[in-house]
């Protein structure tokens, strides 16, 4: 593998989408669009008004200006009801109407409130009939959306916007992929839970609670299970398999290089998984593994993620989610960083991809700045932990232009 990127690719490549499933709307956000959202009538339905005022028909505004104005119409044939049909257009009248209401038949404008006097049952306008053209304050039919217009593509995460979309087209439950079944192992004789009092020779095991937390915040995948396993090959080979009649991917942490306790590669071999890379040129997170197994439906993905946790922080963030995403049906532009420049850039280099952590804060006009921080090594939880992602430098390049930044949180 050249490059994170191509090591990304070779595995999509080789897997496929999973299939789908229709979920309420009210379960829906953040899972995976599997059919377009189509406008199943025009938006709006029919003319309405965008003000709270009157309805009135052109050739009545200058008597509106005059002293008198115009009368009021009353009664239930003649006001602009919302939630109801249109009413036929009284000539000589202005029509009290609100947002939303349809426009009544032979109007062609709303006057705003703002702009009338009213007193006695009749509104007088008090600007120049010029300044209110025909069509004002009203929305006319279809002016948002034609009829089966197409409005979101299959690949796209639901948002609270898009879920707004379906609701307004009468989507009341939603065709989603199946979401990624996800199971953790983290390995290591050294590692004790979060809530131990470790012997100094110890370590709180922090990679478990990252990847529960950066795959937990995307709703396409679903945590199955979760295991701290000794470096015991055989006992890891039980685990994993296991796992692996129900999980598409299994993660592992640490146990991935080549000292004499690295079980992980011997593992996947063991459960008769075929190697798609092991070792990408990058920093942090150069000895990572991804390996597959042929299943019947589909197949079973072993990803190895080095042990130190700035490495797994990294390696699952700028591998493991794009990878996820190729089985969640994501589409390529939802997985695409964006560029961001770094306020602090200076003249390092690498000769391998780099990924360097950076916080963010506002700058004097109050808008977001990254600035590169100063990790120790993979091992530095605690400036990592200051973090918000990190940006991704090419070998030999500095950190003068835009660069990819890959957030923790997207
Ligand atoms: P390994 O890749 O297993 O050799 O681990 C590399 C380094 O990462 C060692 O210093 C480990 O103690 C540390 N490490 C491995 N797994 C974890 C974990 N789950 N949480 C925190 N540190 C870990
Ligand atoms: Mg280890």
């Amino acid at each position: 593998m050249a490059s994170p990127h191509e090591a990304v690719e070779a595995v999509r490549e080789r897997l496929p989408a999973l299939g789908t499933e229709l979920v309420d709307l009210s379960r829906a956000t953040g899972r995976v669009l599997a059919e377009p959202l189509l406008a199943d009538r025009e938006s709006p339905a029919l003319d309405v008004s965008s003000m709270d005022g009157f309805a009135v028909r052109m050739e009545d505004l200058a008597a509106m200006a005059s002293r008198d104005g115009l009368p009021v119409a009353t009664g239930v044939d003649h006001e602009a009801s919302i939630g109801h049909a249109p009413v036929a257009m009284r000539a000589g009248h202005a029509v009290r109407i609100v947002t939303g209401a349809p426009i009544p038949l032979g109007a062609d404008a709303v006057v705003r409130y703002e702009d009338v006097t009213p007193s006695d049952g009749r509104v007088r306008l008090t600007i120049a009939p010029a300044a209110i053209k025909g069509g004002a304050n009203i929305r006319r039919r279809g002016e948002n959306a034609a009829g089966g217009a197409r409005l979101a593509n299959p690949g796209m995460v639901l948002s609270a916007a898009v879920i707004g979309g379906l609701a307004a087209f009468g989507k009341a439950r939603v065709r989603v992929h199946r979401r990624v079944r996800v199971a953790l192992v983290v390995t290591g004789d050294e590692l004790v839970a979060a809530n131990a009092a470790p012997q100094p020779w110890q370590v709180r095991d922090s990679n478990g609670p990252v990847l529960e937390s950066l795959f937990g915040a995307r709703p396409w995948i679903e945590m199955v299970s979760q295991s701290h396993v000794k470096d015991d090959e055989d006992a890891l080979v039980t685990i994993v398999g296991a796992m692996m009649q129900s999980a598409d991917a299994v993660i592992l942490t640490g146990g991935v290089s080549m000292g004499h306790r690295d079980h992980v590669p011997g593992v996947a071999v063991r459960l008769g998984a075929d190697a798609i890379f092991h070792k990408i040129p990058q920093r942090p997170g150069r000895p990572m593994l991804a390996a597959l197994r042929p299943g019947k439906d589909s197949p079973c993905l072993i990803l190895g993620l080095p042990g130190n946790p700035v490495s797994v922080m990294v390696t699952a963030r700028r591998l493991a989610v794009p990878m996820l995403g190729k089985f969640a049906g994501l589409a390529d532009s939802q997985l695409a960083p964006v560029k961001r420049s770094v306020a602090n850039c200076d003249d390092a280099t690498l000769s391998l991809w780099w990924h360097r952590l950076v916080g963010e804060r506002a700058d004097a006009n109050g808008c977001g700045e990254l600035h590169l921080l100063a990790g120790k090594s993979s091992g530095d939880i605690a400036s990592a932990a200051t973090s918000v992602g990190f940006v991704e430098v090419p070998p030999g390049e500095q950190t003068h232009g835009p660069l990819p930044f890959h957030a923790w949180m997207h």
